[in-house]
């Protein structure tokens, strides 16, 4: 068999397998191998780097897109001194991702613009860079979407998709009143993530007023019950970060201070 042939056979084998990124890498590494002098193992481990390097970058960004993540932001963005009621060193301990081991919960409480969205994403980033599966939604999206899922005759497999995650992030809770058969949907969300994989969950209400979400304050304290179980609380204080921001530029302007 010529040379040839053998590399057609080779580029075959590559294709069978479905090594796509050391197909293509082929003719340059066996170029740097017959240059470089490289023995047969130094060549064939660089080849199937190549590969293993696409197969990574290839997972990341499936995860990346299935975390759904609505903003960039990272724990590092977060200005802990504009948030004194946030406690940095835990919000630290949590983006090292330990939490995920026993399934721990994460409440962010607070009043709109006070940053619960952005420590929530910033944790799911954290989640989604160390490789775990992680997925961000509303809970009116959740809602709407076991909803829907419900009329179409998909329940279980959405229930599945909620519970698959090693992350779920459920933003605002609270902002819109949820109707009997979303909060029945969250619930069941909740209790089989429970012990299983844990969930950041934010909201504008207070412990006290979860009854308000809910028709039905035996699902709002069943639902507290497991979510508090393992869980760290935020109850963040103060007002809203672009308030803050909007005020001390106006009173930088008042005092005739010209930096806008
Ligand atoms: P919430 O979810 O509590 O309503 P967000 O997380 O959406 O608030 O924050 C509102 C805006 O203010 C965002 O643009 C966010 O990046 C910014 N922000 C809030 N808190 C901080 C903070 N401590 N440091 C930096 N930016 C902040
Ligand atoms: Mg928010």
């Amino acid at each position: 068999m010529s040379e040839n042939d053998v590399y057609q056979r080779l580029r075959g084998h590559l294709a069978a397998l479905r090594l796509p990124a050391a197909a293509e890498a082929l003719p340059g590494e066996l170029d740097h191998a017959r240059d470089a002098g490289l023995s047969h193992t130094a060549f064939l481990e660089r080849l199937l780097a190549v590969e293993v390097a696409a197969a990574d970058a290839r997972r990341r960004t499936s995860l990346a897109q299935f975390a759904c993540l609505p903003a960039p932001w990272k724990i590092t963005d977060f200005d802990f001194d504009a948030q004194p009621s946030v406690d940095r060193k835990l919000i630290t301990e949590l983006a090292a991702l330990r939490f995920l081991d026993d399934a721990t919960n994460v409440l962010l409480i607070g009043p709109p613009g006070v940053g619960k969205t952005m420590l929530a994403v910033g944790l799911g980033h954290a989640a989604v860079t160390a490789g775990y599966r992680t997925h961000y939604t509303t809970a009116a999206d959740l809602a709407a979407r076991c909803h829907r899922a419900a009329i179409e005759g998909r329940w279980a497999s959405t229930m599945r998709f909620y519970a698959q995650p090693r992350l779920l992030i459920i933003d605002e809770l609270g902002y819109l009143p949820m109707p009997a058969e979303g909060a029945a949907a969250l619930f069941q969300v909740i209790t089989q993530r429970h012990f299983k994989g844990s969930v950041v969950l934010t909201t504008n209400l207070g412990i006290p007023s979860w009854g308000k979400i809910f028709d039905d304050p035996m699902v709002a304290a069943a639902m507290l019950d497991r979510l508090l179980h393992r869980s760290v609380v935020f109850n963040i204080t103060g007002e809203s970060y672009r308030m803050r921001t909007y005020r001390a530029r106006a009173t930088r302007l008042r005092a005739g201070d010209g930096t806008p």
